[in-house]
């Protein structure tokens, strides 16, 4: 049984990497200072006597006495505001000082953390850090195409920043580490309210409202799964060979958000309206990750479609 450590344990992300890790027989310290994280998220997990929830903002100062005496084998550091929308009060918009001080000086007490008790290190940075992609798909030696101070630099630059440092530890000090970038990601326990367009979608058609389009719709994203996710997480943190490495972890099955509206329409209400609204600034024109990478190395790729996904969000969002 290993002991694991998750930042952002509580969030949506990592509440299921929190789930399948100790139903993988480990024991889990979650830590989330809960600013975007939700304790309804871990409520199941509580308890279970191989899980703690630490409520910590690891921006604080630098203590390896709060995390325990007791040896950590492993740290998944995905903690970090992540929603793009400026609608949003759980946005990283709204969040700005705090989004880039989780992914630097945060990933740093991560980092130290990891290299004070010998563990191995996943840092998860994001699909952001390609910006508005020039390439597409998106390699992961592709350097990408980002503002650095657009509205959205705070979380891709934040981003840029936790890879560097991450492998400014790898270099330094031979750190067990690797960094995983992931592209959109869906599935139930995502927040209502925190603006990602497939929430927000299936929200507006269940309450019978018009779905709200950016721009013409034409923009691309490709979405994952949350259980595919956590699945190329697990396998990214524990495949031998792994440290020192990026991966890119998504779903290729790349769709315009005009068909993701059209479809989660059909699902839902066909009769509903489709009102476009502005298109956010720096809004990326195209996404979609090239997997060869995590396939090879990882034995991984996604196994569930748009389609099915949708179906078991849509299922999820009934019951909140
Ligand atoms: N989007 C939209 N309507 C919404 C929310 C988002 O058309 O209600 C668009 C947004 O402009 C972007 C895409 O959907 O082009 C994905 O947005 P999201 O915030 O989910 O994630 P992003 O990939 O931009 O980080």
């Amino acid at each position: 049984m290993a002991r694991i450590l998750i930042t952002g344990g509580a969030g949506f992300i990592g509440s299921h990497l929190s789930r399948r890790l100790l139903k993988d027989g480990n024991s889990v310290i979650c830590v989330d200072n809960l600013l975007t994280g939700q304790r309804e998220n871990i409520a199941d997990l509580e308890a279970d006597s191989s899980f703690r929830f630490l409520e910590r903002d690891v921006t604080s100062p630098y203590d390896t006495n709060v995390y325990g005496e007791e040896k950590i084998d492993h740290i998944f550091h995905l903690a970090s505001p992540a929603s793009p929308n400026k609608n949003s009060p759980k946005s990283y918009i709204a969040y700005p000082i705090e989004t880039l001080l989780v992914n630097s000086v945060g990933t740093y007490h991560m980092l130290l953390l990891a290299k004070d008790h010998g563990a191995s290190f996943l840092y998860t940075s994001s699909s952001e850090v390609y910006g508005d992609p020039e390439q597409s798909p998106q390699k992961e030696t592709y350097f990408g195409n980002v503002n650095p101070n657009g509205p959205r630099s705070v979380y891709d630059e934040g981003k840029r920043f936790g890879e560097a440092m991450t492998f400014g530890f790898i270099r330094k000090y031979g750190l067990d580490a690797r960094v995983i970038r992931i592209f959109n990601t869906y599935g139930p326990s995502m927040q209502k309210d925190d603006g990602r367009v497939v929430s927000n979608f299936i929200n507006q058609a269940l309450a019978h409202q018009a779905l709200t389009v950016y721009g013409d719709g034409l923009q691309t994203r490709s979405f994952c799964y949350v259980h595919d996710m956590v699945d190329g997480l697990v396998r990214a943190m524990f495949t031998v060979g792994s440290s020192g490495h990026v991966f890119n972890l998504g779903n290729t099955d790349e769709r315009t958000i005009q068909d993701i509206a059209e479809l989660i329409k059909k699902k839902i209400d066909p009769s509903l309206a489709i009102e476009n609204m502005d298109l956010p600034e720096d809004d990326p024109k195209r996404r979609n990750p090239d997997i060869m990478k995590a396939k090879t190395q990882l034995g991984w790729s996604p196994k569930v479609s748009v389609e099915e996904g949708i179906d078991k969000t849509i299922e999820y969002f009934k019951t909140v």
